[in-house]
């Protein structure tokens, strides 16, 4: 008797198996729209659907659409690696992995847009700069299949550079549940906070 529970066990799990039933192509299709196409040509679009994993942030997006060659001639390899090859630097390795102003604006190390304020920081201990959120449109996501993994790649809104990725869920006790990784090779630090004014932090007079 001391083996029965699993044998039910698996048998019910035999029995849920055989009730299965793969979504039927109608279904599984009319859940797929197109994505959206605003105002664009096509050609860039497609290519940029279809590439490879490791192909070129997409140019027709961003407002700064240098080419390579120009980034080249302002990022060093290393920033030009992580930038616009989608790069990732060493665990721990990183300026600012361990930094923590009081005050200040990591901005692109590309194009020097303002990303996350010092208070976005926070320690998650995973070996590279993490925030809990960015500054309200500076950062924009991809869903990002490479490595055989699906994850949402986050990049500067402005000029598509590659800045890390977003992870859900992984219960830190920040206000979004959610932790932007991101190089430090793809940041600059600024200490003075343009940005935020620090709304809840300023003392009356
Ligand atoms: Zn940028």
């Amino acid at each position: 008797m001391r083996f029965s529970p699993i044998l039910s066990s698996i048998l019910y799990t035999f029995s849920n198996i055989t009730r299965i039933r793969p979504p039927t192509p109608l279904s599984y299709t009319a859940s797929i729209r197109p994505l959206p196409l605003r105002s664009m040509s096509g050609i860039p679009f497609l290519g940029a659907l279809f590439g490879s994993s490791t192909s070129k942030p997409s140019k027709m997006s961003y407002p700064d659409q240098r080419g390579d060659d120009e980034w080249r001639a302002v990022l060093n390899k290393e920033q030009f690696r992580i930038l616009r090859e989608k790069g990732t630097e060493p665990p721990g390795s990183g300026k600012y992995d361990k930094h923590y102003p009081e005050e200040g604006v990591y901005t692109c190390a590309g194009c020097n847009t303002p990303l996350y304020t010092a208070k976005h920081k926070f320690s998650s201990g995973c070996g590279w700069p993490a925030y809990f959120d960015s500054i309200p449109g500076a950062v924009t996501r991809h869903e990002d299949r490479a490595w055989g993994m699906v994850r949402t790649e986050i990049v500067c809104s402005n000029c598509g550079g590659h800045l890390g990725h977003v992870f859900k869920g992984e219960g830190f006790d920040t206000p979004t549940n959610e932790r932007h990784c991101v190089n430090s090779v793809s940041l600059n630090f600024s200490p003075e906070d343009k940005v935020v004014k620090g709304a809840g932090s300023e003392s009356k007079a």
